[in-house]
């Protein structure tokens, strides 16, 4: 049986664990601030903060950006649910856009059209890990004071070329960025999150907030000489990310390049295997753009039932998963308000949705492992015809 996903995980963060666990100190501390500064140089962040999840990381950042109920934020339909419910979890009301042809990211010539006075942010989603095109999305959403939070979850170790350099998605390019350490991702504690930021107020309340919105972190009253009485300054969160899933994401943290590198190699390999399956579309590294590759997704042909394609796949021992999903077509959303801007539709979102699958991709993957895939696919496709 081939997975679909696989984390790399081995004796370092065995240990890591076992490191903290020993020490007595179990929660927040030493080994979240030590992640928390070894990450933002991974991605030349001046200031990262470590929370529970992503989810969590989103919902920070919008209501760092002043997201409160009734207003709006514009967010891509086709992305993994949380993006739209963090939205909702700040009481606003989400205007879904549509993907760029071919892609599984935000068309942001949609923008013009549903930005609205109620708007009060943009959550521009790096899907599967591939980088939208976030210089137009800032170009549309700087002159208008709009801010930009990076739904980055899959984007850790991404990168997008700016003036000739290239930059680690995180730097942060827009007000804030949100990353996941969840398994499916490449970066893993367990469950996890981070929010890279160069705003120092931002960084200040995402401190605050994720722990009860306490004036002193009870990792600085632990250690005091002197007698120190905390003020619960603000009505906060519980977000916190535990030192042990801290020791474990910075041992993750240094397999990160390789984990990177691998699945560049996998990632031409697969497209070399899979470019003679007619009809399949197979995706591509966009211009300025070099993908971490969290997953890979290929285009059914037109007309292939994708659920019996990928039942032909399991049954061959390949597991996949389907594309990316839709958020307003999920039966949470049948009852919640969200918008859609005046004459536009959420079909291409809709159409990567019902042909895109998730072909294996993890770090031991090997080339046999890849060619069994390829020819699985190719031939469940030949019997779906
Ligand atoms: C995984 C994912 C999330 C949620 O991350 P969690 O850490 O599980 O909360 C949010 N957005 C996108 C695009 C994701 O892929």
């Amino acid at each position: 049986m081939i997975p679909v996903a696989k984390p790399w995980l081995g004796e370092a963060e065995a240990a890591a664990a076992s490191r903290v666990i020993q020490s007595g100190w179990v929660t927040q501390g030493p080994e979240v601030l030590a992640f928390e500064r070894e990450f933002a140089a991974y991605v030349g962040a001046p200031h990262a903060c470590a929370v529970s999840n992503c989810t969590t990381a989103l919902h920070l950042a919008l209501l760092a950006a002043g997201t409160g109920p009734g207003d709006e934020v514009i967010v891509p339909t086709h992305s993994f649910i949380a993006t739209a419910n963090a939205v909702r979890h700040c009481g606003a009301v989400p205007v879904f856009v549509d993907v760029r042809p071919g892609d599984v990211n935000l068309d942001p010539a949609l923008l013009p059209a549903a930005v609205t006075p109620k708007t009060k942010a943009i959550l521009a989603v790096h899907q599967i890990g591939q980088p939208c095109d976030l210089q137009a999305i800032l170009a549309f959403a700087r002159p208008r004071g709009l801010p930009v939070i990076e739904d980055a979850a899959c984007a850790i170790g991404s990168e997008i070329e700016r003036e000739g350099r290239w930059e680690k998605i995180g730097r942060p390019h827009a007000d804030a960025a949100c990353f996941s350490f969840h398994p499916r991702k490449l970066v893993t504690t367990g469950d996890g999150g981070m929010i890279t930021t160069a705003k120092p107020d931002w960084d200040r309340k995402f401190r605050l907030w994720r722990q009860h919105g306490m004036s002193v972190p009870d990792s600085v009253r632990h250690g005091a000489a002197q007698v120190v009485f905390e003020d619960y300054v603000e009505v906060g969160y519980n977000y916190r990310l535990t030192d042990v899933q801290a020791a474990m994401g910075r041992e993750q943290l240094k397999r990160l390049p390789a984990m990177v590198a691998r699945r560049r190699e996998q990632a031409v390999r697969y497209a070399e295997l899979l470019a003679g399956i007619p009809g399949l579309g197979v995706p591509r590294e966009p211009a300025g753009a070099r993908w971490n590759w969290q997953s890979y997704a290929v285009t059914l042909p037109a007309g292939a039932d994708q659920r019996k394609v990928m039942q032909t796949l399991l049954d061959a021992g390949v597991a996949t998963r389907r594309g990316v999903m839709c958020a307003h077509r999920e039966p949470a959303y049948a009852g919640v308000p969200w918008r859609v801007a005046p004459g536009q539709a959420l079909r291409r979102s809709e159409e990567a949705r019902d042909r895109m699958i998730i072909l294996p991709l993890y770090y031991d993957l090997g080339a046999e492992a890849q060619r069994a895939v390829a020819r699985a696919l190719s031939l469940a496709l030949t019997a779906a015809r």
